[in-house]
């Protein structure tokens, strides 16, 4: 072992006292002082060199103190007196047992001083009160003695080193266990770290399995409530089914019920379907009973209307102002053809009392003052019909002015009082409909003309009056007769010829002024065009309609007319006659008739003679004033 390791234990364990420096212990100072001490045993004659050796130097003198404190105790006097020769172990050994040391080396001390032999330890004292500074000192002189007490505390310190070393070798041994204990928990802490990361590692890849569970546990839940969605679902479905099923069953009780009723009804509709196809040929057939018929119907009618007279003459009379018959005219009862004029005639002589004279007319029909507009146009409306059967009809309203022309051919706007003209339109085009029926297309043409002063005038032109185009009567090669420039108005309601009636009067009106009614003084012709056609059958007809409003038919003395009015009066005059020419020519079948006499008779040529129908209303008033004219 070495010294500075043993040192530095001893020192670390050496008690401090304050008045003690240990640092300022040398050892190797103390060692010289040991050797010089022991040499000098052996040689008395060194001693006292080295005494003075010693006091010459004071530090030397330091380890003697240090080694009377170290060894703690004032030796006794016995001690101090013994011989030389005595073994110094006994010292030691009491020397040992107050050393300052403590613990596990204090015993091992005690324990070694023990061993030592010969030291009684009950002879140690407990507490060396330093016979070195509190104790008597060793007399200067006794160098033995100190000498003694140096090797005692060379024995104890050697003792020590001993003890020390050997429980150094204790350690050491510990420590090398203590060293491969480390290093077996070093390892063992190596493997538990490595097991730490591996249980790292697990518990990082346990903690991706808990998100996994997670996220399954999750869907689980999202499956879960899908899984009831459609287990309610199944069950809604299941309820529809159910019922649909019941519905089902009813449907096919139903489908079985129809199949025997579809069985049933065909058989019927088979009988049907026979019946239907022998009705068809039956509907065809009665078609052709119905066409001829209809073609018979036309003939017999047209027979009965040329046995009628195809040229016929009505008289109308008019109803007074004030209401009634004139006391001039008289009709029989139970009579509608006959009608009286009485005629009250001055005497010539003046001596005589006036006379009554009575004029009896025959005419084909003769309408009285009560006569309704419905009652006259009844007779004419089977000259309508002839029209709408192909044959040419004209009606004429003759007579003076204010004698009920106009009322008889246009009548008022009111349905009860509306006149001939309006009335055979609507026949006309009734009549048209139910022919449709039978395969029957009609088209119809208006046009409405004035002949005045012998020229002609539109009524329907609705152009500017400045522009108001000449009129002229052609005749075309299969005998047609139209006018130029005129307005053909297709209609085909009776609203469109009320329409047109409208027209035709503003047009006269403005003609007119105050002081000469030109209405009364020109022919007013309205003519309705009619067309129609039987495709399935290949049958046409072909007719006008001519309805006649004539001017007033009243004389004037030449004498009295002039200019103007004398112009009017002859056109009127030679117009009227030779209508009555042409009717009275065609009346006797006269192989010469005048037609182109007068622009009235060359415009209606078509409907006067040949199988047309003409019918002349003659309108009557009071015309008893004429004789006052005479006054
Ligand atoms: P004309 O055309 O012959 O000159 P109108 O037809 O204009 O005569 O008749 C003159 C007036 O006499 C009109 O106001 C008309 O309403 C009336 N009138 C003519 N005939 C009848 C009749 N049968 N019933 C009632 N009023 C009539
Ligand atoms: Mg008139």
């Amino acid at each position: 072992m070495d010294g500075s390791i043993f040192l530095r234990w001893s020192v670390s364990r050496l008690p401090l006292y304050p008045h003690q420096n240990m640092s300022r212990l040398p050892v190797s100072s103390s060692k010289r002082v040991l050797l010089a001490s022991s040499s000098s045993s052996d040689n008395g004659q060194d001693v006292e060199p080295a005494q003075k050796k010693i006091r010459k130097d004071p530090e030397p003198v330091k380890p003697q103190a240090a080694a009377t404190i170290i060894g703690g105790r004032r030796l006794p006097a016995a001690a101090t007196r013994a011989p030389i020769s005595r073994p110094v172990r006994g010292v030691g050994a009491a020397t040992v047992a107050v050393g300052p040391s403590r613990g596990v080396l204090k015993q091992s001390i005690a324990s070694t001083a023990a061993k030592g032999g010969n030291a009684k330890p009950t002879a140690a004292p407990a507490c060396p009160k330093t016979g070195v500074v509190g104790g008597s000192k060793r007399q200067p002189w006794d160098l033995k003695g100190k000498v003694v007490d140096m090797e005692g505390k060379i024995r104890n310190y050697q003792t020590k080193v001993k003890a020390t070393s050997q429980e150094n070798e204790e350690l050491k041994g510990t420590m090398a266990q203590s060293q491969s204990r480390a290093a077996e928990m070093e390892r063992t802490v190596a493997r538990q770290k490595r097991q730490i990361s591996e249980y790292e590692a697990e518990l990082q890849a346990l903690s991706g399995v808990r998100d996994e569970l997670e996220m399954v546990s999750s869907d689980k839940s999202t499956l879960e409530k899908e899984l009831s969605n459609l287990e309610s679902k199944h069950k809604v479905m299941e309820t529809l089914r159910d019922s649909q099923e019941t519905e089902l069953q009813t449907l096919k009780m139903k489908l079985s019920v129809q199949e025997s009723t579809l069985a049933r009804l065909q058989l019927t509709l088979r009988d049907t379907e026979e019946e239907v196809s022998s009705l068809k040929d039956t509907v065809v057939q009665q078609k052709d009973e119905l066409h001829a018929g209809e073609m018979e119907r036309r003939r017999l009618h047209n027979a009965i209307q040329e046995l009628k007279g195809n040229i016929r003459v009505f008289c109308r009379v008019r109803p007074l102002v004030e209401g009634g018959l004139s006391k001039h005219i008289q009709l029989a009862a139970g009579d509608n053809t006959t009608i009286t004029l009485a005629k009250t005639e001055e005497s010539h002589t003046g001596k005589s009392a006036d006379t009554q004279k009575n004029y009896n007319f025959n005419f084909d029909r003769v309408f009285g003052p009560q006569s309704l507009q419905q009652e006259v146009f009844e007779e004419i409306s089977l000259l309508v019909q002839s029209a709408l059967d192909g044959y040419n009809v004209c009606c004429f309203a003759y007579g003076q002015t204010g004698s009920g022309k106009t009322y008889t051919m246009e009548g008022d706007e009111c349905d009860e009082s509306r006149g001939v003209i309006p009335r055979a339109v609507k026949q006309i085009f009734r009549a048209a409909e139910k022919l449709a029926a039978q395969g029957w297309e009609f088209t119809f043409t208006a046009s409405f003309v004035e002949i005045y002063n012998e020229s002609l005038r539109d009524l329907l032109y609705s152009g500017k009056a400045s522009k108001r185009p000449e009129h002229e009567i052609r005749k075309s090669s299969s005998n047609e007769v139209t006018i130029t420039n005129l307005t053909y108005e297709r209609v085909c309601n009776e609203d469109q010829v009320l329409g047109l009636i409208m027209l035709a009067n503003q047009n006269r009106s403005t003609a007119q002024t105050a002081q000469n009614d030109r209405s009364s003084r020109s022919h007013s012709v309205f003519q309705l065009d009619i067309e129609g056609v039987n495709v399935g059958r290949d049958v046409k007809c072909k007719s006008t309609l001519c309805l006649v409003d004539l001017a007033g038919s009243e004389r004037m003395l030449k004498s009295q007319s002039q200019g103007e009015r004398f112009k009017e009066m002859t056109a009127i005059n030679g117009s009227l006659s030779n209508l009555g020419i042409v009717i009275t020519a065609l009346a006797n079948k006269e192989s010469y008739v005048p037609y182109r006499n007068s622009k009235l008779t060359y415009l209606l040529q078509g409907c006067l003679g040949g199988n047309s129908k003409t019918l002349m209303f003659v309108n009557d008033c009071v015309i008893g004033t004429a004789s006052a004219n005479r006054k």
